[in-house]
C-alpha cells in the first residue's frame, strides 16, 4: 500500500524499537487523514454531479418542447436556476472548508449582547422568524474575530430556523464562561445520530436535510470556526423535542485583554 509500515517483532523495545512504532503510528495517522480527504473529495464530487445532472436533464427537456410549451419552459428554467443557486452554495461552503488555514484572526474586544443583537436583527429580517434574544442586559466583553462569529452564529440560527418552526432563542450569559447558546423547539437530532453531526456531509435525513438546502456541511464549518475563536461547541438535542447548540468562550483565550489592536469595543 502506499503508507508502508515497519514490520516490528514484539521484542523491538529498545530505542529502535521505540522509533520504530512512534513511525507506524504516523503511518496509521497519515492513512486515517488520506482516506479522510479521499473520502470528501468522493462526497464532494457526488453533491456537485447531482445538481449538474437535473440541470442537464432539464436543459434537454427545454431544448425538446421548451418552444411549444410555456409551462414546460418555465419549469424548466425554475429548476435549473434552483440547482445552479444549490451549486453555488455548496462551492461557496466548499471554499470557505478549503480557506481555513490561511485566514489569520483579527482580534477585538467585542460586546457580545450587541454582535448578537445585529446578528438575530439580521435573521428576524431576512426569515420573518421570531428570534427571542435572552439575557445581555450587561455587557460581556470577550476577544474575538466579530466575522468569523458572526459566520458560525449564522449558520446555526439557520439550522434553527430550518429545522423548527416555532420561534428561536437566542441567549447570552456569562457564568463561568462567557456563552452563547441557539435553542430551537423543532424536530431534534436522535440520539444515535447526534456524535455525527459535526462530521462533513453528515445529514441525520438525507432526503429532509436536501429539501431545506443542505449539505450536511455547516456544523463541520461551524466547528471549524468555533476552534479558530477558541471556543467550544457543544450541542445537545432531544428528537421532536428541540436542540440546543452552545458556543462557550475559553476563559484564557477570549477574555483577556487585546493588546495586538488597541481598538477597543466594537
Ligand atoms: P445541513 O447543511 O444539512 O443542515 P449541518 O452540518 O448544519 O448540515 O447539520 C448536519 C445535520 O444535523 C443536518 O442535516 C440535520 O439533520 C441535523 N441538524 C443540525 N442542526 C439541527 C437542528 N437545530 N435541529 C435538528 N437537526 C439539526
Amino acid at each position: 500500500g502506499q503508507f508502508e509500515k515497519l514490520p516490528l517483532t514484539e521484542t523491538a523495545k529498545d530505542e529502535i524499537g521505540e522509533m520504530g512504532s512512534t513511525f507506524n503510528e504516523m503511518m496509521e495517522l497519515l492513512e486515517e487523514n488520506y482516506r479522510k480527504q479521499e473520502e470528501f473529495v468522493s462526497n464532494a464530487s457526488h453533491e456537485l454531479k447531482t445538481p449538474l445532472t437535473v440541470i442537464s436533464s432539464y436543459a434537454k427537456l427545454l431544448q425538446r418542447q421548451g418552444m411549444e410549451d410555456p409551462a414546460i419552459a418555465e419549469e424548466s428554467l425554475a429548476a435549473i436556476r434552483m440547482e445552479t443557486e444549490r451549486m453555488n452554495s455548496l462551492i461557496e461552503q466548499l471554499l470557505h472548508i478549503a480557506r481555513r488555514s490561511e485566514t489569520q484572526l483579527e482580534l477585538a474586544n467585542v460586546n457580545l449582547p450587541e454582535v448578537l443583537g445585529q446578528t438575530v436583527k439580521v435573521m428576524q429580517t431576512s426569515f420573518n422568524r421570531e428570534f427571542r434574544l435572552i439575557g445581555g442586559q450587561q455587557a460581556i466583553v470577550v476577544k474575538t474575530d466579530v466575522p468569523k462569529l458572526k459566520q458560525l452564529l449564522y449558520i446555526l440560527l439557520d439550522n434553527a430556523r430550518k429545522y423548527s418552526s416555532d420561534r428561536i432563542e437566542v441567549i447570552v450569559k456569562n457564568e463561568g464562561a462567557p456563552t452563547i447558546q441557539i435553542r430551537d423547539f423543532g424536530i431534534g437530532i436522535p440520539k444515535e445520530s447526534l456524535p455525527f453531526v459535526f462530521e462533513r456531509f453528515y445529514r441525520v435525513d438525507k432526503a429532509r436535510s436536501r429539501d431545506s438546502g443542505g449539505f450536511g456541511l455547516g456544523l463541520s464549518l461551524a466547528k471549524q470556526l468555533a476552534d479558530a475563536l477558541h471556543a467550544e461547541l457543544e450541542i445537545e438535542s432531544i428528537e421532536n423535542m428541540g436542540t440546543t447548540v452552545s458556543i462557550v468562550f475559553s476563559g484564557d483565550f477570549n477574555v483577556q485583554p487585546v493588546n495586538l489592536k488597541q481598538e477597543g469595543l466594537r
